[in-house]
């Protein structure tokens, strides 16, 4: 990156560890703990509840102020170990199957730490014509470790999940890609906002800062959260889609581009007030935002299930754009990172 400058106010050895570290749905300790620990020294009563999403508090008044991203990550489990040694594994959350083929992996094993591997195919020249169209379903590619079949059986277990080889990279001035920017930019962007109001010790509510688990199978870990903390306000943080790639129309989608600002969303999931006070709030203090419609209801979001727990709870969910979604090289951009944070640490203090 040329212009580090621009952003020396973010801990971009944070940012990596989280993009580096594995998490997928249902297994996002190494995420969660970390999020504790890197918050520990600035917060009052760091712990895991039952289902292990990471709680950490600054205390204010009884107003409480819950912001929140999701810990876990797309990927994979073993399903199956054939008797050469090859892995057979099963999607964990959306995963894109035409992203698969050639794509470098590590498996989280009990025993032997990660195992990395890459996912095999047939080569094209076997394949027949027809074949070579299509996309390749999960099941008819494969884990190969380079490992004998003794050694796999004996270090890698059925149900042991697979995750995208770490692959942080920063790109031109401002970009970032990784596999996992779906959601651990979400997760940063919450941990630094704890950071700085913990450091500048200007804010009224209670905050409570969540990493959550298991959203990428249902949104499950965020339901629990919401429920113990008790929100009179949720903000989450996730990616947006970006729309300025190729073939993804305005007309259908809206313009949202990388760079461009903080997206705070206009649709059923958000309460119209806080998104009124967002765009405020962004207008008043200079922040770059953008306004998006869309629907991000599909299969659900964190803010949509935290929204609908006890009786009811004010939500809203800002979203970082996003290329690439549910690919290893997802792309975000810091400007928009260093928006959100900005946007929230003044949202906290209105
Ligand atoms: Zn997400």
């Amino acid at each position: 990156m040329s212009d580090t400058k621009e952003f020396n106010t973010l801990d971009i050895n944070y940012l990596r560890t989280l993009c580096e570290s594995t998490g997928v749905s249902g297994f996002e300790k190494e995420v969660c703990e970390g999020f504790l620990s890197y918050l520990r020294d600035e917060v009052k009563d760091p712990h895991l509840d039952t289902m292990g999403n990471a709680i950490a508090f600054l205390s204010g008044d009884s107003k409480t102020v819950m912001m929140e991203a999701h810990a876990d990550e797309i990927g994979f489990q073993v399903i199956h170990i054939s008797d050469a040694g090859n892995i057979h594994i099963r999607a964990n959350g959306g995963i894109d199957e035409q992203c698969l083929p050639g794509s470098q992996v590590v498996i989280q094993t009990q025993s032997r730490g990660l195992i990395p591997g890459v996912i095999g195919k047939k080569p094209i020249h076997l394949m027949k014509a027809d074949d070579r169209k299509h996309t390749i379903e999960t099941h008819h590619l494969w884990v190969d470790t380079g490992l004998s079949p003794e050694e796999v059986k004996s270090a890698i277990g059925i149900g042991d999940p697979v995750a995208f080889m770490p692959n942080m990279k920063l790109l031109g001035d401002y970009r970032i890609s990784s596999k996992a920017l779906d959601d651990r930019i979400g997760v940063f962007v919450v941990a630094q906002t704890m950071k700085r109001l913990a450091m500048m010790q200007s804010h009224l509510h209670t905050i409570a800062g969540v990493a959550t688990v298991q959203e990428e199978v249902g949104c499950r870990g965020s339901v629990i959260a919401s429920y113990s903390i008790h929100p009179d306000i949720a903000i989450t943080v996730d990616v947006d889609f970006a729309t300025d790639v190729p073939d993804c129309p305005s007309t259908q989608y809206g313009d949202i581009l990388l760079g461009a600002g903080v997206v705070i969303p206009r649709n059923a999931d958000a309460d119209m007030a806080l998104s009124r006070q967002m765009e405020q709030i962004a207008k008043d203090k200079g922040i770059p935002y953008q306004i998006s419609a869309r629907h991000r209801t599909t299969g659900g979001t964190n803010a949509s299930k935290i929204q609908l727990t006890r009786d009811g709870v004010h939500t809203i969910s800002l979203g970082i754009p996003c290329r690439y979604m549910h690919t290893p090289v997802e792309m975000c951009d810091l400007r928009d990172v260093e928006a959100a944070i900005k946007l929230m640490v003044e949202f906290c203090q209105s």
